[in-house]
């Protein structure tokens, strides 16, 4: 069924695949001062539900699994190309080995193929990987993406499908009618409140449920010549993660630092310092590439590090809180609201979800 006008209020790479998957059936609008240039943009562009998972969060890697499942279709729609090569995932000290067994007998118990090798062995897999690597694991199946690419396609695939775009910024939304900090209003049919980590602010139902959650991220270039990880790379170094994403061309996304700190978006020092050293130790060879880029960006993190999807109230939903996860995400989330927007049933694995679990009995519904 054809819907009434819905606006998207946040173009990140939630808001865009939400507005590309609803143009399809009725006219959108995105919101937003700035598309493509939140947590999105600076984003390390894994596709990992498995090496993400941890035991007690089996609802995100089911969230993930099915997600990841819709990633090859949706990127050859899009024309973006992925990285299948997998993961390996290095300990450098006894500590680090041990918290790799907990992870791999968690994947074990749940049917996930893993391999676990010695040092030795996975420096034959992955030869750029330094002689400090003391074991680690091997994991098919995760995906990477170029995450710049993505939106880039998204972009130009919401303005072929008509999706109209406002670059103004939303302050608060109810049903029927999104406020803007102008003054002005946007009248419409349902909104889709997709602004990550500043969602929180937008309706009340909202508030204190979605958090910004700081990260750090280096953008590297590999000279020629200089040995570089052909996998991505995910390695704990006294307890600290790191990872690199090689990327095609000569690009390498090396993050990320994660704190609590409020909506502060500046790159400290200590950030850039931590990551270079402890990756370094992990891929000695990481001292003689170029540094491009460095960056800072806000996860929106939720309670229960389960995004929330779904309905607000009448007329308003929001897709949000995805955390660590928002690029991998991005084709499920896009698929459930589509099917509450026309009236479908959305996807079994996006129930756990809802943000009713956090809403509660007789509040917005
Ligand atoms: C360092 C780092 C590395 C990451 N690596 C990965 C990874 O490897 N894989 C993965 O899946 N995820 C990763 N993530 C997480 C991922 O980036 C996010 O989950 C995802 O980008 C969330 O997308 P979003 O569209 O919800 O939010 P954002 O991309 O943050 O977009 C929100 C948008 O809302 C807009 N906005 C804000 N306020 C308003 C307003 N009032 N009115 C209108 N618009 C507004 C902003 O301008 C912005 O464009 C990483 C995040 C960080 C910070």
């Amino acid at each position: 069924m054809p819907h009434k006008e819905t606006v998207v209020v946040g173009g990140g790479v939630v808001g865009l695949s939400v507005a590309w998957r609803l143009a399809g059936s009725g006219p959108v609008v995105v919101v937003d001062p700035a598309p493509a240039a939140g947590a999105s943009w600076v984003a390390g562009g894994m596709l990992a539900p498995v090496t993400e998972s941890w035991p007690g969060e089996e609802a995100l890697l089911e969230l993930g699994l099915a997600s990841l499942d819709r990633w090859p279709e949706f990127a050859a729609r899009l024309g973006v190309g992925l990285g299948t090569d997998g993961t390996v995932v290095a300990a450098l000290d006894a500590a680090d080995a041990a918290q790799l067994d907990v992870l791999a007998d968690h994947l074990a118990s749940l049917g996930r193929a893993v391999e676990r090798l010695p040092g030795r062995a996975l420096r034959q897999v992955e030869p750029a990987l330094g002689p400090s690597v003391r074991s680690g694991l091997l994991v098919p199946g995760d995906l990477a993406v170029d995450n710049r690419e993505l939106l880039r396609a998204l972009l130009d695939a919401c303005r072929r499908a008509g999706v109209r775009f406002d670059k103004r910024r939303a302050s608060t939304v109810e049903p029927g009618v999104v406020r803007l900090v102008d003054g002005d209003e946007i009248r419409c049919g349902t909104t889709v409140i997709a602004a990550g980590a500043w969602s929180a602010g937008l309706h009340r139902a909202l508030a204190g449920l979605v958090r910004p959650v700081k990260g750090e991220i280096l953008r590297l270039r590999v000279r020629p010549g200089v040995l570089a990880p052909r996998h991505t790379v995910r390695a704990l170094v006294e307890s600290r993660h790191v990872y690199l994403v090689p990327r095609a061309g000569d690009e390498l996304v090396l993050g990320a630092t994660q704190y609590e700190a409020g909506f502060d978006e500046e790159v400290t020092v200590g950030g850039v310092r931590d990551l270079l050293a402890d990756a370094e130790r992990v891929v000695p060879g990481l001292a003689e590439y170029g540094l491009t880029e460095t960056a800072a960006g806000l996860r929106a993190g939720s309670r229960d590090n389960l995004p929330l999807v779904g309905r607000l109230e009448p007329g308003v939903l929001v897709a949000a809180g995805h955390h660590r996860n928002g690029l991998l995400l991005a084709p499920i989330t896009a698929e459930a609201v589509h099917a509450l927007v026309t009236g479908c049933p959305p996807p079994g694995a996006v129930l756990a979800a809802d943000p009713a679990r956090f809403i509660p009995e007789g509040g917005h519904r």
